[in-house]
C-alpha cells in the first residue's frame, strides 16, 4: 500500500506497547539501547526492495543476521526462484499449542526520486526526529517492531509457551502470488499450525498499536474503449475518447458518493469501497508527441478499487458491466487483481 514517506522515530519505539501484551515485566528501554534500535531500522530502510527490482538478497541477509542475532531459528524458502520467504521460529515451551505467526512484506512501492527531499533509501533523520524512507511505515516498521519485541522479550529472560513464528515475504505490492499466498498454501504453512496472525494494518501516529481484523480485498480494473477514428475536427458519436469519458464520469460520481459518506462521519475510511484511477492511456503518438488532430480509436483507464469485507461484490460487479465499461458502448474490461475478501469473524464489524 501506498503510504505518506515520513516515520518519527518515537513510533518505531512503541512497540514495546506490545510487551505487555506478553508479559507486563519489563523495563523500558534504556537510551543507548534507542539508538540502536533506530540504527537497525535505518539499516533495513536503506535497503531497496522497491518494485520492480527489489534486492530480496540484501533484505534476506538482514533479516537472518537480525535473526542470528536473536538466537532465531531461520528457513529460507523459495517457491519461486528469486523470491525468498525468510521464515524465523522461536520455539515455545509447549508445542502441543498452535502457535503466533507475525508477518510483514520485505518489498515496498516504487518512488520518483526527484520529489523526494532526502533520498528515499537513505533513511535520513531531521532534527524533529523524522526518519524519510520508502518503507519506513508501509511496511518496515513493523517488521522491525516484531524483531525488536522479541529482542526485549529475550533479554528479559522471557520464554514463550506458544511457537511464534515470523514471516518476511516478498511481492505483496504486487500480488502476493509468489509470496504470501504460496506460503499460506504450503505445508510448511499447514505444520505451523497458526492460531493467530498479526499482518499489515496502518502505521498509528501516536503510542497505541492498533489491531485491525478486516482488510479492504484489492481489484484492479483495467477498462478499455474502441470507437471509429476521427478528425480532430469533427463531432461524431462513439468515440473511443468519449466512451471512456462517460465512464470516467459515472466512475468519478461513485467514488464521490462514497467519499461522501467518509466526510460526513457516516462511515470509516475502511467501509466504503474506494476507487481512485492510476492509470490514463490513449493519444497517437507522433515524432514530436503525440497527433493533435485525430481522435484515437482506443483508450483506457486503470482503477484501483478497494472492497471492504462487507462490501456488496454482486452489485459492484453489475455496475462495472452495464455501466462502467458496458459492451454496448463498445468497451471491455479485466481484472489485473481480483481478490476476495475472506469473512470468517463472526463478531461485529
Ligand atoms: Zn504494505
Amino acid at each position: 500500500m501506498e503510504k505518506p514517506y515520513t516515520f518519527n522515530l518515537l513510533h518505531l519505539l512503541f512497540l514495546y506497547l506490545l510487551l505487555p501484551f506478553l508479559s507486563n515485566s519489563i523495563p523500558p528501554p534504556a537510551q543507548a539501547d534507542h539508538s540502536e534500535i533506530i540504527s537497525r531500522f535505518q539499516r533495513y530502510l536503506q535497503v531497496n526492495t522497491s518494485q520492480p527490482s527489489p534486492d530480496y538478497q540484501k533484505s534476506t541477509h538482514f533479516i537472518l543476521s537480525q535473526a542470528d542475532s536473536l538466537s532465531l531459528q531461520s528457513q529460507l524458502i523459495e517457491f519461486v526462484q528469486g523470491k525468498p520467504i525468510v521464515l524465523l521460529q522461536w520455539p515455545g515451551s509447549d508445542p502441543s499449542l498452535p502457535s503466533i505467526l507475525l508477518n510483514s512484506h520485505t518489498d515496498v512501492v516504487p518512488s520518483e526520486y526527484s520529489k523526494w527531499v532526502h533520498p528515499p533509501f537513505g533513511a535520513h533523520i531531521d532534527e524533529q526526529g523524522n526518519i524519510f524512507a520508502r518503507g519506513s511505515q508501509d511496511m518496515k516498521c513493523v517488521g522491525m517492531q516484531y524483531l525488536e519485541a522479541i529482542r526485549r522479550l529475550r533479554s528479559s529472560g522471557f520464554c514463550p509457551k506458544r511457537s511464534l513464528y515470523l514471516s518476511f515475504v516478498p511481492d505483496e505490492e504486487i500480488d502476493s502470488r509468489d509470496g504470501a499466498e504460496m506460503l499460506a498454501s504450503s505445508y510448511v504453512f499447514k505444520n505451523m499450525n497458526v492460531d493467530i496472525v498479526l499482518d499489515e494494518g496502518l502505521a498509528s501516529p501516536n503510542e497505541n498499536y492498533r489491531v485491525f481484523y478486516g482488510e479492504r480485498a484489492p481489484w484492479w480494473l483495467v477498462i478499455k474503449s474502441n470507437g471509429a477514428p476521427g478528425h480532430g475536427a469533427k463531432l461524431y458519436e462513439n468515440s473511443a475518447m468519449e466512451n471512456l469519458f462517460k465512464s470516467i464520469e459515472s466512475i468519478r460520481r461513485f467514488r464521490a458518493s462514497q467519499f461522501d459518506l467518509v466526510k460526513a462521519g457516516l462511515k470509516a475510511e475502511g467501509e466504503v469501497i474506494s476507487v481512485n484511477m492510476a492509470v490514463l492511456k490513449a493519444g497517437t503518438p507522433s515524432p514530436t508527441g503525440f497527433v493533435m488532430n485525430l481522435q484515437p480509436s482506443e483508450a483506457e483507464a486503470g482503477f484501483d478499487i478497494r472492497i471492504p469485507p462487507i462490501g456488496d461484490l454482486e452489485s459492484l460487479e453489475k455496475q462495472i458491466a452495464e455501466e462502467w465499461a458496458p459492451a454496448l458502448r463498445n468497451m471491455t474490461f479485466e481484472f489485473k487483481a481480483k481478490v476476495y475478501c475472506m469473512m470468517t469473524w463472526e463478531g461485529p464489524l
